[in-house]
């Protein structure tokens, strides 16, 4: 008999844990697994507004995929994936295409910019290792060219933040503390330094518990953070944003502005035809493209809709990981043809989000935590993603245990 062929693109969160459950499942002589990636390492997303900031060396978040893949069970090619052609069951990678019985999506976000005039061309955002290390490489040329420069341009020492969601927090949480530093480093007095977060809603963290987030604008505030809520990014141009309150317009001269306000499925899916919300497939209860039976979306391409506020589930890499599990069980079931297919259920644990190496704010379990116990937890559950992909010793290469 002829062994299917699993085709599995992206192996952030969703994917390589499809990857390795499935590997885990089957035998050898079931079936034929393919994981196509852009890269040969896998990076930990959730990770990366501290290689932004630069208080983690982008090293420290990612880790090659044969690490945690079986080679007599995986074929891994390493490409990139332009067009899904459903009907004739076939993936386009840049160098060749790739026929399947069974696909699994799970190419990411990126960036979404509302259309905003210059955000794509002037801003920064935190989507992959390579556009982290950008960013901190372009706020630290800022530093070292401002003290010798013969006419000093402030400006240099603006950051501008776009977005006070938990991207947004995660970032600036992390750049107050790499600040002092590169003051440090460059001869740079702090008080020229601005770090200005800009947020459209009325609120910081929509939808967190209120009391955290007034400990979290805090904890920023006294590090220095100046927050403008209810303010909208209007334009981001070569020298800084635009932003309106109301009727009032201002112009905010800047160095650097990161746009960490939005994000969208990966572009293949719209570019493949697939009907899709912001680039992401609502999928049925078994995580499948609908009309195609043998098309499985995980990860940030999946839309879900939460039944209890009937709005989606945000992107996360927990749902992420939960989605991989499932995904690898149902695929199982197909390739054997016995069994009942498993309808998904998100299983939310808990959310925190870090200020910093040393301080976090978070609901786990229904408790709120906050202050060095948030960030134990932050700790545990970055650790326990690496253990669910990669077992013990890829926690040991590669976890956090500089707990305070
Ligand atoms: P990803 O992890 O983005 O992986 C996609 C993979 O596909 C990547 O390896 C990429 O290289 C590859 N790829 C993309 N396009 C192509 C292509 N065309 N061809 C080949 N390969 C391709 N979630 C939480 O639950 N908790 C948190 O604390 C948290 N913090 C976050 C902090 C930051 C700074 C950010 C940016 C996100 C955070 N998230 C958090 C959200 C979480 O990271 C995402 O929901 C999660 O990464 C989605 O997983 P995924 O598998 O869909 O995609």
């Amino acid at each position: 008999v002829r062994k299917p062929n699993v085709v599995i693109l992206g192996a952030g969160y969703g994917g390589l844990m499809t990857t390795v459950r499935l590997q885990k499942l089957i035998g050898v002589n079931e079936a034929n697994i393919t994981l196509v990636n852009k890269h040969d390492y896998h990076y930990e997303t959730t990770w990366l507004h501290e290689a932004s900031a630069g208080t983690l060396h982008h090293d420290r978040v990612r880790y090659p995929i044969a690490d945690v893949i079986d080679r007599n069970k995986v074929k891994f090619i390493k490409d990139t994936v332009t067009k899904i052609a459903p009907n004739e069951k076939k993936v386009l990678l840049e160098n060749g295409e790739l026929e399947y019985d069974y696909l699994v999506i799970a190419l990411g976000f990126e960036s979404e910019t509302f259309g905003i005039k210059g955000l794509k061309e002037y801003a920064f955002s935190i989507a992959n290792v390579n556009a982290a290390r950008q960013i901190r490489e372009h706020i630290e040329y800022q530093f070292a060219t401002y003290n010798v420069e013969e006419e000093k341009k402030d400006e240099r020492l603006t950051i501008v933040v776009g977005g006070a969601g938990f991207t947004g927090i995660e970032f600036l949480g992390e750049l107050v503390n790499r600040i002092p530093e590169l003051c440090r480093e460059y001869d740079i007095d702090p008080n020229k330094v601005r770090i200005i977060c800009v947020e459209a809603a009325p609120t910081v963290l929509p939808g967190f518990d209120p009391e955290l987030v007034e400990y979290a604008v805090s904890q920023l505030e006294r590090k220095g953070v100046e927050f403008k809520i209810g303010t909208a990014i209007k334009e981001c141009t070569p020298d800084g944003i635009i932003v309106a309150k109301g009727d009032e317009v201002e112009e905010i001269k800047a160095g650097t502005v990161v746009w960490a306000a939005g994000v969208r499925g990966s572009s293949v899916l719209e570019q493949s035809g697939f009907e899709t919300m912001r680039s992401r497939i609502k999928v049925d209860p078994f995580l499948r493209a609908p009309g195609y039976e043998d098309i499985f979306v995980v990860g940030d391409c999946a839309l879900i809709i939460n039944e209890e506020t009937n709005r989606p589930y945000p992107p996360t890499a927990q749902i992420a990981m939960q989605e991989g599990q499932l995904c690898a069980k149902n695929l199982a079931v197909l390739i054997r043809g016995q069994g009942e297919l498993e309808s998904f259920k998100p299983d939310i644990k808990g959310t925190v989000c870090s200020l910093g190496h040393d301080d976090a704010i978070g609901v786990v379990f229904g408790k709120k935590l906050w202050g060095t116990k948030a960030s134990f937890m932050k700790k545990v559950i970055d650790n326990r993603a690496l253990y669910l992909i990669g077992g013990s010793s890829l926690v040991m290469k590669k976890g956090k245990f500089k707990f305070f």
